[in-house]
């Protein structure tokens, strides 16, 4: 008999729709993929060579349970540096992805029925995780313009708020919280005494000369509060090599690595290694990864824009978009009506062999979201069927 804790999670969205596609383009089907959410780019040479050597050097054992110092060194450097918030090396932990890590930050700091208040449109993993624990997901609408609304998320505290989780830049709305709604949030975490988990994954990729601002770095008393998220798989192309971290106060990291010890052991060693040669070497592969987004962002967004029935609001960061297309709705061909976000995903999957995943996914119903993680001729070819698509919609 399975649990009734994994009988209350929802498959990951996101995770199926990849699968779904890779099945499709294994029967040969030519699905243009703007459904996931991870870099294109190769990871650079000089990160896969740094895994290359280790392994040749034999560094294939066990590491230290929190990752090797020599990591969380680096961390402790790039936080210092790039986010103005100084980590110890023991307050940052290693693990297998953001995602592992939100996890296990949860984990340490939630009690059967502790409410951890998500804005939302978020992403299709934060409930979830906040379910897997036991905890209480309590969902407040961001504002219209899906940046942060600080007033809705003050309505919904009680006593029982353990942390408020935010995403900065935003998976699946592309928004970048600015930094007088993250000093609300944080003067109200510390006049309420609640963690914030903060997710950051998605830091580098921030266009228009925005800065990215990291809650933890705006006061001692929010530092102490905040469970920061970061890891490699967005900024440095690796996905695949799972490493994520979560610097935290001294009590959450002893909690973290006791978990961490029990589920884990240690995160990949070579993948660790490769990380140091990510934070350590050079920035360019990043930096043109970034420029070449910005440019795909706005001739997707331009594209969106002129189709009928679309609205296309303005991304600052990360690499989504999320279209509204409920002027869509009531619209038929061939006997399929678009009557949702749902509906228009597979209409459009169906019609133009264009993936995306649909907004409801992110509690953003009415939209879909589309990765721009995709070359410019994919983009192009992409939004060329989904007009036509839509053509014979209107
Ligand atoms: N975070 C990415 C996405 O939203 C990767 C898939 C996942 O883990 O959700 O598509």
């Amino acid at each position: 008999m399975i649990s009734k804790r994994v009988q209350r999670i929802q498959p990951s969205k996101t995770v199926e729709m990849t699968s779904r596609v890779a099945e499709l383009q294994r029967q040969g089907r030519e699905v243009l993929r703007f459904n996931v959410g991870e870099p294109d780019f190769a990871t650079p040479e000089h990160i896969c060579l740094a895994a290359e050597e280790a392994m040749r050097q034999g560094f294939t054992k066990y590491t230290p349970v929190m990752g090797i110092l020599e990591l969380r060194e680096a961390i402790s450097r790039k936080m210092e540096e790039e986010n103005h918030v100084s980590y110890l090396p023991d307050e940052i932990t290693i693990g297998a992805g953001a995602k592992q890590c939100i996890l296990a930050a949860l984990l340490a700091i939630c009690d059967p029925g502790d409410e951890v208040i998500i804005p939302y449109p978020c992403w299709v993993s934060y409930p979830e995780l906040v379910k897997l624990t036991d905890g209480e997901p309590v969902m407040v609408p961001s504002k219209a313009d899906f940046t942060l609304d600080v007033s809705a998320v003050k309505e919904v505290v009680t006593k029982r708020t353990k942390a408020v989780m935010i995403n900065t830049p935003n998976n699946p709305t592309g928004a970048v919280y600015d930094r007088k709604s993250l000093e609300e949030l944080a003067a109200l975490a510390v006049e309420h005494d609640f963690y914030i988990i903060s997710d950051e994954v998605y830091e580098k990729f921030v266009y228009g000369g925005n800065p990215h601002v990291s809650i933890s770095s705006l006061s001692d008393g929010i530092k102490e509060r905040t469970i920061l998220i970061n890891g490699m798989s967005k900024s440095y192309a690796m996905t695949g090599w799972r490493i994520g971290y979560l610097a935290a106060s001294k009590e959450v990291i002893r909690a973290v690595n006791v978990l961490q010890g029990q589920m884990l052991s240690c995160v990949h060693s070579l993948s660790q290694k490769a990380a140091v040669a990510a934070l350590t070497g050079t920035q360019e592969p990043l930096q043109s990864m970034i420029r070449e987004f910005e440019k795909r962002r706005d001739y997707m967004r331009r594209r969106l824009s002129r189709m009928p029935g679309i609205s296309c609001r303005e991304s600052m960061g990360a690499f989504y978009l999320l279209p509204d297309i409920s002027g869509c709705y009531g619209k038929s061909y061939r006997g399929i009506t678009i009557e949702d976000d749902m509906r228009f995903t597979e209409y459009l999957l169906e019609e133009a062999m264009v993936a995306a995943v649909p907004g409801s996914a992110f509690f953003a119903p009415g939209h879909l979201r589309f990765s721009y993680s995709n070359s410019m001729e994919q983009i192009e070819e992409g939004m060329d069927r989904m007009e036509q698509a839509l053509n014979k919609l209107f």
